[in-house]
C-alpha cells in the first residue's frame, strides 16, 4: 500500500488537547497543517493552536466521530481512551497508532502481558485481581509496588509495599480491578527511547534520555544519556523492535531501567510524545513533535542525531503555591527557554511547563536547567 503524503492546509485532529497536544499542534502549525482538538476539558492547553476545539468526555464515541471527520490524519496524546470512541475515529479518518497497538499499551497488566509473550525482558512481576491474591504476590516478590491496571500516570495509581498485608491494604485502596505487582528493582539509571515510524515501516530511534524520578514523577531528563555504546545499541534495538511488532505508526516512548549488573528492563511504554524527550527541540535537528507529525502525514522522518547537549526539569504546579514564578530569573541563565503550558489552575503534581537548556556537554545542560529551577524555588 501506498501512502501519498498529507498535503499543508489538510486538517490534523488531536484526541487530548493538553501539553502534549499543544505541542504538536504547534509543530503542525509550522508545517502549515490546521488542527482541531477533542478533550473533555474546555480550557485545554491546545485548544489556542487549534481552528476548532470539541469539549467532550473521552467515552463520548459521536465525539471522536466529529473529530474524525474531514480529518486527513487523526492522532492522540494520551493512550488511556475507551475502545469505541477510537474505532468511532478510525472508521472516519486514519488513526495513527492504530487501534490495536493503543490497546495494547493503555492497560498496564495486558501491555505487560504482551510484551513478556512477545520476549521482551520485564522484571518479575504478576497481574491480580483481588486483594488476597495480591497479598500472595507481595510474599513471592517481597519489597513490590502495587500499580492499578488503567488509569495511572506521573505515579499515581501506585503503592509502595513491602509486607503482604500493606499489598492487600493496597489493592483496596487503588480501587481498581486489576492491577500489576511489580518487585521492586535495583535501578542503576532510568533511560528512554523513542522511536517514529512510518505506515510504510521506516523507523528511527532517537538516542536515549537518561531520566530521573522524584515519587514516581519525572524530574529532569538529558541527552546524550552517557549509556555505552552497546548499552546504546541495546536499548535502540528493542525500541525498534517492540514499535514493530506493535506496528506503530507515529511515536512510541520506550522506558527503560538498568539495573545495577548493566541489564536492561522495560518498564511501559507509551504510544506518543513522552517528557522524557521535552528536550528534543534542542538536541536533534527533529523534535519528537514535529516527527510526530511527519510519521502520520507520510513525509520523510527527519534526523535524530544530537546536534548539541540538552537538558529538560519539570515544573510542577507546587512551583506555584505562592503565585506564579518570577520566570525572568531562569530565563537569566545561558541557554535556558521556559516552556509553559498555558493550564489555568495549578494543583501539586500538575505539570504546568518545563524548562530546558543546551550546554557544551550533558553535564552543563543539566547544570543550567537545575540552576534555573533553584532560581524560582527561592
Ligand atoms: P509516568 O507517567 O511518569 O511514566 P507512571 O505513573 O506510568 O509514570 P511508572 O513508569 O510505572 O509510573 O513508574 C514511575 C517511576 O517509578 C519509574 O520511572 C521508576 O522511577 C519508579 N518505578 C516504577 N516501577 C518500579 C519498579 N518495579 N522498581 C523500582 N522502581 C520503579
Ligand atoms: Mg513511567
Amino acid at each position: 500500500m501506498t501512502h501519498a503524503p498529507v498535503p499543508p492546509g489538510a486538517t490534523i485532529g488531536f484526541l487530548g488537547g493538553g501539553q502534549l497536544g499543544r505541542m504538536t499542534a504547534m509543530a503542525a502549525r509550522t508545517l502549515g497543517y490546521e488542527v482541531r482538538v477533542l478533550d473533555p476539558e474546555r480550557d485545554c492547553p491546545a485548544r489556542y493552536l487549534a481552528n476548532e476545539t470539541i469539549t467532550a468526555p473521552w467515552d463520548d464515541a459521536d465525539a471522536a466521530a466529529r473529530l474524525a471527520t474531514g480529518c486527513a490524519a487523526v492522532t492522540l496524546e494520551i493512550e488511556q481512551i475507551p475502545r469505541a470512541s477510537l474505532e468511532a475515529a478510525a472508521k472516519l479518518a486514519p488513526l495513527s497508532p492504530s487501534v490495536e497497538a493503543v490497546y495494547v499499551v493503555q492497560d498496564r497488566a495486558r501491555q505487560k502481558a504482551w510484551l513478556g509473550s512477545n520476549g521482551f525482558p520485564l522484571g518479575p512481576f504478576r497481574i491480580v485481581g483481588d486483594a488476597t491474591t495480591t497479598g500472595d504476590a507481595v510474599a513471592t516478590l517481597g519489597k513490590s509496588i502495587v500499580k492499578s491496571a488503567m488509569g495511572g500516570y506521573d505515579g499515581r495509581g501506585q503503592v509502595r509495599v513491602t509486607r503482604p498485608d500493606e499489598g492487600r491494604a493496597a489493592f483496596e485502596s487503588l480501587r481498581a480491578p486489576v492491577c500489576v505487582v511489580e518487585g521492586f528493582l535495583d535501578i542503576a539509571t532510568e533511560l528512554s527511547v523513542l522511536v517514529a515510524r512510518r505506515a510504510d515501516g521506516v523507523a528511527v530511534a532517537y538516542p536515549t534520555s537518561r531520566n530521573v524520578h522524584t515519587g514516581g514523577v519525572l524530574t529532569w531528563a538529558v541527552t546524550p544519556s552517557g549509556a555505552d555504546a552497546s548499552l546504546e545499541s541495546q536499548a535502540q534495538a528493542l525500541a525498534l523492535g517492540i514499535g514493530e511488532q506493535l506496528g506503530i505508526v507515529g511515536l512510541l516512548a520506550v522506558e527503560l531501567f538498568v539495573l545495577q549488573d548493566g541489564s536492561l528492563l522495560v518498564n511501559e511504554l507509551a504510544p506518543r510524545p513522552h517528557n522524557t524527550f521535552h528536550h528534543s527541540e534542542r538536541a536533534h535537528p527533529t523534535s519528537q513533535f514535529e516527527q510526530l507529525v511527519r510519521a502520520i502525514c507520510h513525509l520523510p522522518l527527519g534526523a535524530v542525531d544530537v546536534v548539541r547537549p540538552a537538558a529538560i526539569h519539570n515544573l510542577l504546579g507546587e512551583l506555584w503555591q505562592r503565585g506564579a514564578p518570577d520566570f525572568g530569573k531562569a530565563l537569566a541563565v545561558p541557554g535556558v527557554r521556559v516552556h509553559l503550558y498555558g493550564k489555568k489552575e495549578s494543583r501539586p503534581g500538575r505539570k504546568m511547563g518545563h524548562l530546558s537548556a543546551d550546554g557544551a556537554t550533558p553535564e552543563e545542560a543539566l547544570d543550567r536547567v537545575l540552576s534555573a529551577y533553584r532560581a524560582l524555588t527561592i
